[in-house]
């Protein structure tokens, strides 16, 4: 029979995302949703951290092997801010566009030249609650945030993160173009080629 596997995550978007960058390890992989609803508490300082813990719980959860991510946006003139506090950089609860409007405004005044951000994320694999050797993938998106916001697409920081390159908002890319550039694309492709070493040197 097929291994199954917890993606701990509550995001119905997500999980379609990840779902068929993960079909080559070969495991069922069922969100969390199928078996809790509560979240761990991201008590670390940064996205590795978070994300070890959100997988620990959700195999704590399930008694099956988990994949987690953690993610946000870290921007240099903020000496790293939101950081791993980037859903919740207006306050708790705080909507996408609360979010945008305050980093907008902390970087009034501050040049182009000098707007320079990167999206990060972690993706963790534990086979265990208490393994001592979580699988870790990481991901980078470089850019620089915008003074306006531009794009309908994609979600949180998307209407202002800018790819000097294309000369377009990460808000004005396809779905496919995104996952095939963004930190969470890489991460898990990162986090996939480790697992399939590993298993290979079984
Ligand atoms: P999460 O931990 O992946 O749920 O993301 C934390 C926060 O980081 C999100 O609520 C967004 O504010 C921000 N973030 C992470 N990834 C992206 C992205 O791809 N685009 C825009 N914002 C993002």
């Amino acid at each position: 029979m097929m291994q199954s596997l917890v993606l701990a995550t509550g995001n119905a978007g997500k999980v379609k995302e990840l779902v068929p960058l993960l079909q080559p390890l070969g495991w069922q992989v069922r969100p969390q949703t199928d078996f809790f609803s509560d979240e761990a508490d991201e008590t670390g300082l940064t996205f590795i951290e978070n994300a070890i813990l959100k997988a620990r719980f959700a195999s704590e959860k399930t008694g099956l092997p988990a994949i987690a991510d953690d993610s946000g946006l870290e921007v240099a003139a903020l000496r790293g801010a939101p950081g791993i506090y980037s859903s919740r950089y207006a306050g708790e609860n705080a909507t996408d566009e609360a979010n945008v409007q305050k980093l907008l405004r902390a970087l009034e005044g501050v040049p182009e030249d000098e707007r320079q951000a990167n999206f990060y994320c972690a993706m963790v694999f534990v086979r265990f609650t208490d393994d001592p050797t979580p699988v870790i993938g990481l991901g980078r998106w470089s850019g620089r945030i915008a003074t306006e916001i531009r794009g309908e697409g994609g979600f949180g920081y998307d209407p202002v993160f800018e790819l000097p390159s294309l000369g377009l908002t990460t808000a004005q890319l396809s779905p496919e173009k995104k996952q095939q550039l963004s930190h969470r694309g890489r991460a898990v492709k990162q986090l996939v080629a480790q697992l399939q070493q590993l298993s290979d040197s079984c």
